[in-house]
C-alpha cells in the first residue's frame, strides 16, 4: 500500500515535470523521452538502494515498511 502511494507520487511528479517542459516550449517527444528517462533512473536508483538496504538488514526488517520479515516475506507488503 505504501509502495503504491509512492509509485503514484513518482508518476505524478514526473508527469508534472513533463508538463513543465512542454510549457517551457520543449517538443512533446523530447519531453516524453526526458520524463521516461527520469522515471527509469529513479526506479533503478530506488531498486539499488533497496537492494543495499536489504543486504544491510539481512532478513530481519522489510526495506519498504520496516516490518519484521517472516518466512522470507514481509507480512505487510508481500515483498522480501
Ligand atoms: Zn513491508
Amino acid at each position: 500500500m505504501a509502495y503504491e502511494k509512492r509509485e503514484l507520487l513518482l508518476i505524478s511528479g514526473v508527469l508534472l515535470f513533463m508538463i513543465g517542459l512542454l510549457g517551457a516550449g520543449l517538443p512533446l517527444i523530447y519531453s516524453v523521452i526526458i520524463a521516461v528517462a527520469i522515471y527509469v533512473g529513479i526506479k533503478v536508483y530506488v531498486g539499488k538502494r533497496k537492494h543495499v538496504l536489504a543486504k544491510q538488514l539481512g532478513q530481519g526488517i522489510c526495506a519498504d515498511c520496516g516490518s519484521k520479515i517472516e518466512g522470507g516475506k514481509c507480512p505487510n507488503c508481500g515483498t522480501n
